[in-house]
């Protein structure tokens, strides 16, 4: 049985329930992340648990949501969570903010509660391989309907029906456009571009989530000599012609797209010079293997 921190404690996880009539569940008003611990049994670390808290927070502000804790209080509290799961391993931590309010109608009441669990996750192979890809026809919210940005449960119904959507054309990965009809992301992962030396990524007024992934492997890519890299709106016509194609996330890790919408990418491979180099870079970053940044490896 596992073992989840729900609202002021840590219960087993069957006796953590909600009412039918909780107003998150009708109103999507939560907000959530998703953060890695990567270990090998015996010991383990979580990737950027500032990083994520920090922006979970930040998100809980739109809705006006109040809690007690700060992003040091909540990487305590998901090492705590870890330790009494024995969870040592490589997992998946979702922390989550709810309204817990059991009024019927939208708006914002008051009163919010934090649940945090964790679920095994195995890490994938450094290089994964290739997958298909479509853009998904849900293009993403603008940014005058809701900050686009956020990590905010409603908005997930975008990316819900955007991964259904390409999988149901046969494909595994979505592709989504903005409003503008521009190249944005995946349905839960920012996206990169190589033609040549030239690396881009959508910039954040594109209407994207901008990943903290995104952000680990950009300080990574611009301090490689032999490439250029920008953030720089994108074309669909653009990824076309791309020599490589990779999305990234968190929980996604590094995901080559070997071809979009039957279109073959570069070799069709997915295992072009950047992508695999950025992947072998990254593996060694989160799991310890090679220095980061102070901070960004915390050990349980
Ligand atoms: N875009 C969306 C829509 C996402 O849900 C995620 C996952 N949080 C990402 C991008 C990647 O973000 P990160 O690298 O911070 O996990």
């Amino acid at each position: 049985m596992s073992i989840v921190f729900f609202g002021d404690r840590f219960v087993d996880q069957a006796d953590a329930r909600v009412p039918i009539t909780t107003h998150a569940l009708h109103y999507g008003t939560a907000v959530f992340e998703g953060i890695r611990s990567y270990g090998d049994g015996t010991a383990a670390a979580l990737f950027r648990p500032r990083e994520h808290f920090e922006r979970l927070l930040r998100n809980a502000a739109w809705l006006e949501m109040r809690v007690p804790w700060d992003a040091v209080a909540l990487t305590d509290l998901t090492r705590e969570l870890l330790h009494r799961n024995g969870a040592f391993d490589d997992r998946y931590v979702r922390p989550l903010i709810y309204k817990h309010a059991t009024t019927i109608g939208a708006g914002l009441p008051a009163g919010d509660t934090l649940a945090l669990m964790a679920v095994p996750m195995p890490r994938g192979p450094v290089v994964r391989p290739a997958a298909s890809a479509g853009y998904s026809r849900w293009h993403r919210f603008p940014p005058t309907t809701c900050p686009t940005g956020a990590k905010i449960t409603g908005l997930y119904v975008n990316s819900s029906m955007a991964r259904a959507d390409a999988i149901a054309r046969g494909f595994a990965q979505a592709v989504t456009l903005n409003a503008r009809g521009e190249v944005a992301e995946g349905y839960g992962a920012n996206l990169f571009v190589v033609h040549g030396s030239a690396v881009r990524t959508p910039p954040a007024d594109a209407d994207i989530l901008p990943g903290i992934t995104r952000a680990t492997l950009l300080s990574f890519l611009r301090a490689q000599p032999d490439l250029e890299v920008s953030e720089s709106p994108l074309r669909p016509d653009e990824l076309a012609s791309a020599d490589e194609i990779f999305l990234c996330g968190t929980g996604m890790e590094i995901q080559p797209i070997g071809s979009l919408e039957g279109v073959t990418i570069g070799d069709g491979s997915g295992s072009g010079p950047v992508v695999a180099r950025a992947a072998a870079w990254y593996r060694a970053v989160v799991t310890g293997v090679e220095p980061s940044d102070p901070g960004w490896l915390v050990r349980l």
